[in-house]
């Protein structure tokens, strides 16, 4: 096995390149050497590998500072001869990456491995929900218009004007696949290339279809539940299976993939299962000790503040907090900070009973205002205002 190559060489990139130039560069690579446009050739299939392994890299923010500090080393565990080796290529990521980058070019979905007329998954879709955060605390259901391709009920599925039916391809006698042997200078040679007659069906459909144009499939747009589970975060994705676009020859559907965004709430913030809040107190309450309501996300929460409570205290209530996703019995707290209000605007009978309590603390002379100054200048006992 020959040295790795520089990823950012296989893309033809330089190391300052942004994500979008990285993901460009990509795609033209991959588009020159995609097996489907190079049947049979060894070398493109080796050089589509490894533009696949790099972009694999180079588009994750997290893989790509790792290679950066530490080369190809940043990922050696018993790789494999095809270079794929130590990387989670299987399932989902592999099958985004093609979605992502090819579904325009290649119809979504085609490269996932497998022989070309065997079953495939589909490709997965996306689509996004906003809700509010009381609704990701508790969960909701949300209804989603969707585009997708169904079954042609006309025809059944399988392309043909009703009363007809595909036949199998003569060319490569419904394989898919036409084999041929090639003299070279290393003695006879076997190539496997798609069947050009059918593209690698098996099948060929003389009379196609009229509502479908002989796809077997028609887009519809249909109406599906979202169920959010409480405490999702925003950002995060729902995976709604077997929703996405049909599979191909027999295999399942792809998924549905609906990203949540969740709304800001005016009073709480959230990190991780935890919420965080504010709560104003007057100073005779903190001097004191009080009953006050607490807003939490299941309603007011009736606390008694100790007497001589600070500003700035925290308080913690606990299993107030955001249920987690696994078990919504479980949740994190809620972390209140109480905040002493100081009055901006008093009336005279206020302000009289204030300077009596400073008097009582012993904060200013029994005799009243001192000589040239007015009565606004009673400040010791709040500080600044
Ligand atoms: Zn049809
Ligand atoms: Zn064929």
């Amino acid at each position: 096995m020959a040295d790795k190559r520089d990823y950012y060489e296989v893309l033809g990139v330089s190391k300052n390149a942004t994500e979008n130039e990285i993901k460009h560069a990509y795609r033209k690579v991959a588009k020159k050497y995609h097996p489907d446009a190079n049947p049979g050739d060894k070398e493109a299939e080796e050089k589509f590998k490894e533009a696949a392994e790099a972009y694999e890299v180079l588009s994750d923010p997290e893989k790509k500072a790792r290679y950066d500090q530490f080369g190809h080393a940043a990922f050696e565990q018993g790789g494999g001869p095809s270079g794929f080796g130590g990387f989670d290529f299987g399932g989902g990521d592999m099958g985004d990456i093609f979605g992502d980058i090819f579904g325009d070019f290649f119809g979504g979905g085609r490269s996932r491995g497998g022989a070309r007329n065997g079953p495939r998954q589909g490709a997965n879709l996306r689509a996004g929900v906003r809700i509010t955060f009381d609704e990701a605390i508790r969960g909701v259901d949300k209804d989603l218009e969707i585009t997708l391709k169904d079954k042609c009920t006309t025809c059944g599925g399988n392309g043909c004007e009703p009363g007809t039916s595909p036949e199998t391809c003569t060319k490569c006698n419904g394989t898919g696949q036409v084999v041929f042997t090639q003299q070279s200078m290393f003695g006879m040679v076997r190539n496997v290339q798609t069947c050009p007659d059918c593209n690698g069906s098996g099948q060929i459909i003389r009379h196609k279809c009229k509502d479908c144009s002989g796809t077997g499939y028609v887009k519809v747009r249909k109406k599906i539940t979202v169920s959010v589970p409480a405490g999702i975060d925003n950002g995060q994705t729902v995976r709604i299976r077997e929703k996405g676009e049909p599979g191909i020859n027999g295999g399942p559907r792809g998924d549905l993939l609906v990203n949540v965004t969740v709304s800001r709430h005016p009073k709480f913030q959230r990190q991780e299962y935890d919420i965080y809040s504010t709560e104003p107190i007057s100073f005779a309450q903190a001097a004191l000790g009080a009953t006050i309501n607490i807003d939490t996300v299941d309603g007011p929460y009736e606390y008694k503040i100790k007497p001589g409570t600070q500003t700035d205290t925290r308080v913690r209530l606990k299993n107030k907090g955001v249920p987690t996703i696994r078990n919504k019995n479980v949740r994190g707290n809620h972390y209140v900070t109480l905040v002493v209000q100081v009055p901006e605007r008093m009336n005279d009978a206020q302000k009289e009973a204030l300077r009596r309590f400073q008097a009582a603390m012993g904060e200013i002379p029994a005799e009243e205002k001192p000589a040239g100054k007015g009565k606004k200048d009673h400040k010791g006992l709040f500080g600044k205002k």
